[in-house]
């Protein structure tokens, strides 16, 4: 069973059901009233009937003689029927409206005549009518002497009553139907985001497709609530999915270059290579060097899955004088005698973020500047504190890089022209450099001129800064 018609039906059930409850105690309610409107006009009718009776007899009269005088009762009688009875319950008089047929007396109100006390009740006359008559003890010198008692036809009450059992039978049909047509479109409309959602994941089940988003062109409800929350995790999941269809292109793109490198070179010493100690010692320098390559690639790649998939770094103090000391130190070591490594202006700086990242993304950069360098160049790192910013720039008096690749080269894989020849790279470098200090909160900038040299600023939140002192 669908939600749809389980709701309209619980909706309609309770309707029912509440409908149900409320016509019969509204029905009860308005019998009982008019009932008892009733037998106290009919009371009322007796008791003026008692009062004439009681006026018209003198209690020593009655005492001495055990007699009553009774009036004519006729006058009374134009809408009641009454009856004037004995103790014992045996009428005495009868109004003339009833044509001598007396008013049925059951046993248990025989009884209640004979102790004086009132009663009300219904009877049964023989020509099926029912009536309603109150019985209201007669007493003439404080002696219960029998009762008066005065009917009435229930038929105008029985009709009133009818009247209102078909009203409420129609009108709660007529509103139960409403209800069930208005609750079965109201769970539709309600429902309607659901399954756009339901057709949503079909399609992305159908197509393979992550894209598809679902339209939350509704309110700021539950379900558009859903809906926002279900688009965010697809979005996710589409990150997650590209991240890792990427890695694998990524992975078979990079390392078919080294592999067929390293497959030539063990064929080479296959075929007898192995036997002359130069070509042997070639080609096993050869497989090194690429396995070394591949290494590298493959700790960058999978940093760089990581980082598509949100990668979190575990941020501390860092003190960037000291790091950029380390780094400086190593490019020496790099650089050899090959290129001049100096060191600028070196403020001291603190930055939030983990050293073991921030040292890679120096060193990627110092890496990138001792490559493009020709020997005899001149690599310069400095370190500033600036306006809420740490800068670090990596300077080089390289080959430069041409405004037509410059807004690439933080691209994945991208490697200008010319430096293709030169390096062992694999163009993830500044990709992973970029990565690492955007997920510190910061950027890297270029400026270069070919033929002269490049600068790389690498700008990092400084971690002493007064937060909102900070100017890009
Ligand atoms: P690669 O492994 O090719 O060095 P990178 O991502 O580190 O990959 O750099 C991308 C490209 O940017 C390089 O191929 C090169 O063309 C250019 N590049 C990077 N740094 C420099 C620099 N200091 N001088 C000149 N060109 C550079």
């Amino acid at each position: 069973m669908s939600i749809r018609l389980k709701l309209t039906l619980w909706y309609t059930g309770l309707l029912a059901f509440s409908l149900l409850g409320f016509s019969a105690l509204l029905y009860s309610l308005i019998a009982s009233l008019l009932l008892s409107a009733m037998d106290d006009r009919l009371a009322g009718q007796a008791q003026d009937v008692i009062s004439l009776i009681q006026s018209e007899n003198d209690p020593a009269a009655v005492l001495l003689s055990g007699r009553v005088r009774l009036p004519s009762i006729d006058v009374f009688a134009s809408q009641y029927y009454i009856q004037i009875v004995q103790a014992d319950g045996r009428p005495v008089q009868l109004s003339e409206n009833l044509h001598n047929r007396e008013l049925p007396i059951p046993a248990s109100v025989v009884q209640e005549i004979a102790s004086g006390r009132a009663r009300a009740y219904t009877v049964q006359t023989s020509s099926d009518a029912r009536l309603r008559v109150v019985s209201v003890p007669l007493v003439v010198a404080r002696r219960p002497v029998g009762a008066v008692q005065v009917a009435q036809n229930l038929a105008a009450i029985e009709d009133a009553l009818r009247v209102i059992r078909a009203v409420m039978l129609f009108g709660g049909a007529f509103a139960l139907l409403l209800a069930a047509i208005g609750g079965a479109f109201l769970a539709r409309t309600v429902l309607r985001p659901v399954e756009a959602i339901t057709r949503t994941a079909e399609r992305i089940t159908l197509a393979e497709d992550l894209s598809q988003r679902i339209p939350s062109a509704g309110p700021n409800d539950e379900l558009g609530r859903l809906v926002k929350t279900i688009n965010s995790m697809l979005a996710r999941l589409e990150t997650l999915f590209q991240a890792q269809q990427r890695l694998v292109a990524d992975v078979s793109h990079d390392l078919r270059t080294p592999l067929t490198t390293i497959q030539g070179n063990v064929d080479l010493l296959r075929r007898g290579a192995a036997d002359d100690p130069e070509m042997r010692a070639q080609a096993l320098q050869a497989i090194g060097d690429e396995a070394a390559r591949m290494r590298r690639m493959v700790n960058d790649l999978l940093l760089l899955a990581q980082a598509d998939a949100g990668l979190k770094l575990q941020r501390q103090p860092v003190e960037m004088d000291t790091l950029l000391l380390e780094v400086y130190r190593q490019a020496q070591v790099m650089a050899g005698d090959r290129i001049n490594v100096r060191l600028g202006a070196e403020d001291q700086a603190l930055v939030l973020g983990e050293s073991d990242r921030l040292r890679q993304l120096l060193l990627n950069l110092v890496d990138n500047a001792l490559k493009y360098t020709p020997a005899g160049g001149q690599v310069t790192l400095t370190l500033r504190r600036r306006a809420g910013w740490v800068l670090v720039t990596v300077e080089d008096t390289g080959i430069g890089i041409s405004p037509e690749d410059l807004p690439h080269i933080f691209e994945r894989h991208y490697r200008a022209d010319r430096s293709r020849s030169r390096s062992g790279g694999h163009g993830l470098g500044l990709a992973i450099a970029q990565w690492i200090a955007q997920a510190h909160g910061g950027q890297i900038e270029v400026t270069s001129e070919v033929g002269k040299g490049s600068i790389f600023t690498v700008r990092l939140p400084d971690a002493t800064a007064e937060p909102g002192v900070k100017h890009s």
